[in-house]
């Protein structure tokens, strides 16, 4: 069983999101795909997220009918500051003998060190790098491994998401139509 986890916040999931998962799940063989919401970043400790339940909405809209991709709240759940290595643990747990394939955004691969119990986490999964435009390529910093994947670079991002909404501007090309619209029926990001 190969297993594919993708933790963000997700504030507000978008089109960028999304073509990860798919990139992953074509090129990967993998058995399930995983969106992990955050409770809240270790990396964003300024920012207040959206109540997770709309986060977790959206993310559920989005995924409508993509059968291969779940959302596990277990972050969610466990509150505080999410950080990855308790949420591997506990799929290590779940899913014994599992491979566990996490998935990044190319943003990340150069601060994969700092993350919590980082030599742990590499020896426990594999990263996969997602391109990310604007992001020149980075080799993974020892003792991390993983591969690059070719992806669908889209330089959409959820604060650029939010900005247009606060400026309003139009964002029906960056999120699918159900998010745009919890977005404008909750008055998110105003
Ligand atoms: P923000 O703009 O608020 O920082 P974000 O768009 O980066 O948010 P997150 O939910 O923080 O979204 O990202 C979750 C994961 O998805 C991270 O690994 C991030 O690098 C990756 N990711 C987000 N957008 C893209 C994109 N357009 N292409 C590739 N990876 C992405």
């Amino acid at each position: 069983m190969k297993l594919g986890l993708f933790g963000g916040s997700f504030d507000p999931v978008h089109l960028g999101h999304l073509l990860v998962a798919q990139s992953a799940y074509e090129d990967l063989d993998l058995t399930r795909l995983f969106f992990i919401p955050a409770a809240q970043s270790p990396f964003k400790p300024d920012r207040r997220p959206t109540p997770a339940p709309l986060r977790l909405q959206m993310l559920r809209l989005a995924l409508a009918g993509w059968s291969h991709c779940e959302v596990d709240e277990l972050e969610v759940r466990r509150g505080g500051v999410s950080y990855t290595i308790d949420t591997i643990r506990d799929y290590s747990g779940r899913f014994a003998g599992a491979e566990l394939v996490y998935l990044i955004g190319a943003d990340h691969v150069a601060k994969l060190p700092q993350w919590r119990a980082a030599e742990e986490l590499a020896r426990r999964v594999e990263f996969v790098v997602i391109p990310r435009p604007g992001q020149a390529p980075v080799a993974f910093p020892p003792p991390f491994r993983g591969r690059t994947l070719t992806g669908f670079p889209l330089a959409v991002s959820s604060s650029q998401v939010r900005q247009r909404v606060r400026a309003g501007r139009p964002i029906t090309e960056l999120v699918p139509s159900a998010v745009a619209e919890t977005i404008r029926n909750n008055r998110l990001y105003l």
